[in-house]
């Protein structure tokens, strides 16, 4: 998707960070509100919202934390990740994307008051505590570096400081501002996989997966520690054969020691969800499988056939690498052990085992 217009909050008008945006964007069209909800009301009046919220950017303020939890659920093992909430919503166009209907509505929002970010941040960092910090939960944590350098400064200030982890998740191959970044090994570079037949079908406008993983591979040499994301594993004939040829090729690039963790998740829906993408993406048939409601209220795939799917990709990760850091998203200490031979509860929970493993990669104090 491509950004056809700017709408920017009256009070950030002449910030510096505004300037900078529109100049990298010559080709949108500019409006200055002085509510927010004249854009969202804009949006919920177009025919595909969602769509439509992805063509506004929207420059505005973030009132609430930058620097918060993540909720995670009490029913299912969490991993004590840390949000950095730089912006919302995405360009890219995934059939489950949970984001489209997570937002009321969903819009491009980029946070211009980057000072109370920074001040934010650098409290979190001072405070002692060890954490792992991500950008992108809300959001793809690349896209932004089109029009602004914050991912740039991310990096650079992670790599100035021994307290945290900066992960920045993607489905995008834009990482040359990467190259020259101080990073000191701070910061993870990670990539959302999947098979070459989902990526085609439910993942438009996102890179292919041969890129992803030569983007991999550049940051691997570039000396950042790299992660991987397969999530969501979708179900589908002859799934098992594909997403082992996915770990092949993963492992015929990246070497098994510069990986921090891999985790995996089967896709599982919020029940608003199944109509928006029945509507969307009129194509798709990810909806149609075996599905259960699960105990955070979502829909998940029968676990039996999460099982069968997960035992294949880690016997496969495990053939490559017999000591990868393999963790599920969303399962319960059952799934984990079947699979994996271990429960979280038993080696100090899984904050700790994916703190333990990236502070020994990053060379930190353990
Ligand atoms: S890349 Fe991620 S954030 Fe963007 S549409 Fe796809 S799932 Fe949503």
């Amino acid at each position: 998707m491509s950004i056809r217009n700017i709408y920017i909050d009256r009070g950030f008008v002449d910030h510096p960070e505004t300037e900078k945006l529109i100049s990298r964007l010559p080709d949108a069209q500019q409006r200055i509100v002085s509510d927010a909800s004249e854009v969202y009301a804009e949006i919920e009046a177009a025919e595909d919202p969602v769509a439509r919220g992805k063509e506004i950017l929207f420059l505005t303020a973030n009132r609430g934390a930058f620097v918060r939890p993540c909720p995670g659920t009490r029913e299912y093992t969490c991993c004590g990740y840390w949000i950095l909430h730089v912006g919302s919503f995405c360009t890219m166009d995934c059939s489950y994307c949970i984001l489209q209907a997570y937002f009321h509505p969903p819009v491009l929002q980029y946070f211009i008051n980057g000072q109370d970010l920074k001040r934010e941040l650098h409290r979190a960092l001072a405070e002692g505590v060890f954490r792992r910090i991500g950008t992108g939960e809300f959001t793809d944590s690349l896209i932004w570096e089109l029009w602004t350098d914050r991912c740039r400064w991310l990096v650079d200030t992670f790599g100035a400081q021994h307290k945290a982890v900066l992960e920045l998740k993607t489905k995008t191959v834009g990482i040359e501002f990467l190259r020259e970044a101080d990073h000191q090994g701070k910061t993870v570079m990670a990539w959302s996989l999947n098979t070459p037949r989902i990526i085609r079908s439910e993942e438009r406008g996102t890179a292919s997966l041969a890129a992803r993983l030569r983007a991999a591979e550049q940051c691997q040499k570039w000396g950042y520690p790299v992660a991987f994301h397969f999530d969501p594993l979708v179900i589908y004939p002859d799934c098992d054969a594909e997403y082992r040829e996915v770990v092949r090729n993963l492992f015929s690039r990246i070497p098994p020691d510069s990986i921090a963790w891999i985790s995996l998740g089967s896709f599982r829906f919020m029940p608003a969800l199944k109509a928006l993408i029945q509507k969307r993406f009129p194509e798709s048939k990810i909806v149609y499988g075996e599905f259960v409601p699960g105990l955070d209220g979502k829909m998940r795939y029968f676990r039996p056939l999460r099982l069968k799917l997960y035992q294949a990709v880690v016997e496969e990760i495990r053939r490559a690498a017999p000591d990868a850091t393999i963790y599920f998203c969303m399962e319960d200490e059952g799934i984990w052990n079947r699979c994996l031979g271990i429960r979280p509860s038993q080696e100090g929970g899984l904050d700790r085992m994916l703190d333990r493993r990236v502070k020994d990669l990053c060379g930190l104090d353990p």
